[in-house]
């Protein structure tokens, strides 16, 4: 439920809400809106009667009850917008990063080369794979803590903050040492273990919804962040499962307005696990801008053919660069900055 705290209520009456929810069971979770606190309970269902206790309290406005099955994320519980904060790089503003890099980690010299273009073409971040959840157990695994080293040294050499893959709770320690965001790939959006470890850190998650993942599941798949205290989350749309094969997944390029009337959270887009093939990486990305994304994740690699996953989908650093030419006037022309 949500307990929407008067104009100028006195933060001793907040804490009393707060205290009392807790007693009853619930999780409090505070957020300061530009006019007046709002408090999200979560953790217990149908207490209508201890709705009316606590809607008795001192400078308690209303309560209302949550009515969807995603709570923290959802509109109800907060209305403006949620910025995260990655070492300055704002997600979910007006400008809309760009993040960009290999696939995989494969070498220093790969990263670094592949940091230092993205970087001069206007990217705000790196990615690269250093444990790639891949279907095949016969394929390439990622370089492990080897490669996020390689990740910490682009940093180093660039200034580019890091957002690497986490597939298992055991590495989310090791990750963290090194990444300055974690990502959930799409594969593991039920792997709510993961999920609630991630939720105790401190550091951005960026979540890919799942290749068969109805928005509502999508949503309520952030609570498990969101409920253990980490409120830093981003959503990522990389592409349905469908009956199409032109293309490796099918973009829901809907989502975007669909999860922004929904929830406060940014949502940006992968173009690159949707479209599958380097042709529509550019064509995606634009439609992804004006649509009103928060941001793209794409795959850039200094030489394609020889890339160690995903080459197929990798744009070069040159087609990189004139992308985001034209992303920029996307950006302009629907009131944004890339
Ligand atoms: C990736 O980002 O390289 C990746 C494996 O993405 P997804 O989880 O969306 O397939
Ligand atoms: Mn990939």
């Amino acid at each position: 439920m949500i307990v929407v705290m008067k104009i100028g209520a006195a933060q001793e009456s907040v804490a009393r809400v707060i205290e009392t929810a807790e007693e009853i069971g619930f999780n409090a979770h505070v957020i300061e809106g530009k006019e007046r606190v709002v408090i999200g309970l979560v953790g217990v269902d149908g207490q209508r009667d201890k709705m009316t206790v606590i809607g008795e309290m001192l400078g308690v406005d209303k309560v209302i009850p949550i009515s969807k099955p995603y709570k923290l994320s959802s509109r109800e519980v907060k209305d403006e917008p949620t910025i995260v904060d990655c070492c300055g790089v704002l997600f979910g503003g007006e400008n809309i990063p760009v993040i960009a890099g290999p696939c995989s980690v494969e070498s220093e010299e790969q990263t670094i080369k592949t940091a230092e273009f993205v970087k001069a073409a206007g990217a705000s971040m790196l990615r690269g794979g250093a444990f790639k959840p891949r279907t095949s157990p016969y394929a390439f695994q990622g370089l492990a803590e080897e490669g996020l080293k390689i990740l910490a040294k682009a940093r180093e050499v660039t200034g580019l903050p890091v957002v690497t893959e986490v597939t298992n709770p055991k590495y989310v320690d090791m990750v963290y040492k090194y990444a300055d965001m974690f990502q959930v790939g799409a594969r593991n959006i039920q792997n709510f273990a993961l999920l609630t470890e991630l939720g105790k850190t401190d550091k951005p998650v960026l979540l890919k919804r799942g290749m068969s993942t109805t928005i509502e599941e999508f949503l309520t798949a952030s609570e498990y962040i969101l409920c253990e205290g980490n409120k830093n989350v981003i959503l990522c749309e990389r592409g349905l499962r469908t009956f199409e094969t032109a293309t490796r997944n099918t973009l829901d390029i809907s989502a975007v307005p669909v999860i922004k009337a929904k929830s406060h959270l940014p949502i940006m887009i992968d173009p690159s696990h949707a479209a599958g093939h380097w042709q529509y990486v550019g064509p995606l990305s634009k439609a992804a801008v004006a649509i009103g994304a928060d941001g793209l994740i794409i795959e850039v690699h200094p030489n394609p053919e020889k890339a160690w996953s995903d080459g197929a989908q990798s744009l070069t650093p040159t087609q990189f660069l004139e992308l985001m030419g034209s992303l920029r006037s996307i950006a302009l022309a629907v009131g944004r900055t890339i």
